[in-house]
């Protein structure tokens, strides 16, 4: 079986010669929902950086479904989609725009990028704010404006760094559902958080980073048992 994404021996040393990831395996199956979690500065951000091509790895290989992003980066990128944890997008650009360029930026026909736009920005409760520039949003609306701009050509593995940060409850929890129906629907899920009960209630399957290092990686389910809730480094070290 094909893994959605296969790590292998990643390093990243930055230019100021501090090292983020010492050496990172991890591998994700098709299907999946899983977390990676770690405390601020443990390198979840810089690793989602590396194989979102953003960030030039120093060692290792990263594969999405079996294409090397060096080898067949096209392909790779093709089956990739990325929810950033800061905003990235121009904030006088429209909402609706900002989807539809992406889609552009895929080659994918602009009717059907416009039907697929459509169908997740109503889903993502934005489609009243598809004219409205995205400046005017608030800090959630953005968040779901960039889940739905990394959905619009269908990707096979969507990857998103601390998507919930600072949302209220309330919509966090009706992202949950979101997220839970496109992984019911086939989509693989990894998301970085620092909320323990996120991790619980979405994810099958967990790794923890710490200072650029794997320290765990098993299912939700066996770290509950092993470790005492109060013991997660993650948890205790939570700043929000
Ligand atoms: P996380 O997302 O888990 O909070 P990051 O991947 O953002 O962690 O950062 C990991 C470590 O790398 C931190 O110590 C951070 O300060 C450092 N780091 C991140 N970006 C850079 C950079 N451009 N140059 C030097 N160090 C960086
Ligand atoms: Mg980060």
């Amino acid at each position: 079986m094909t893994a959605a994404i296969s790590i292998k021996q990643l390093k990243k040393t930055y230019n100021n010669g501090f090292t983020a990831l010492k050496g990172i395996d991890l591998e994700v199956e098709k299907g999946d929902f899983f977390a990676l979690l770690g405390p601020n500065g443990a390198g979840k951000s810089t690793t989602i950086g590396v194989i979102s091509s953003l960030v030039k790895k120093t060692e290792g290989s990263v594969s999405i479904f079996g294409h090397d992003i060096d080898k067949e980066g096209p392909l790779a990128k093709k089956k990739l989609g990325v929810v950033p944890q800061e905003f990235n997008f121009s904030q006088f650009e429209k909402v609706f725009d900002i989807v539809l360029n992406q889609a552009g930026y895929y080659g994918i026909p602009k009717a059907e990028a416009r039907s697929i736009a459509e169908h997740h920005l109503k889903q993502l409760g934005l489609w009243d704010k598809k004219d409205t520039q995205a400046r005017f949003l608030s800090g959630g609306m953005k968040r779901r404006l960039m889940i739905a701009r990394a959905l619009v050509h269908k990707p096979e593995l969507l990857i998103l760094d601390e998507p919930t940060a600072g949302v209220d409850i309330e919509l966090r929890r009706s992202m949950w559902s979101f997220l839970r129906e496109i992984n019911d629907q086939g989509t693989t899920i990894i998301l970085t958080t620092h909320y323990l009960e996120e991790a619980e209630s979405l994810c099958r399957n967990v790794a923890i980073i710490d200072q650029g290092t794997i320290v765990e990686n098993t299912s939700i389910k066996a770290l509950l048992k092993q470790l005492n809730r109060e013991t997660f480094i993650f948890d205790a070290k939570e700043t929000v």
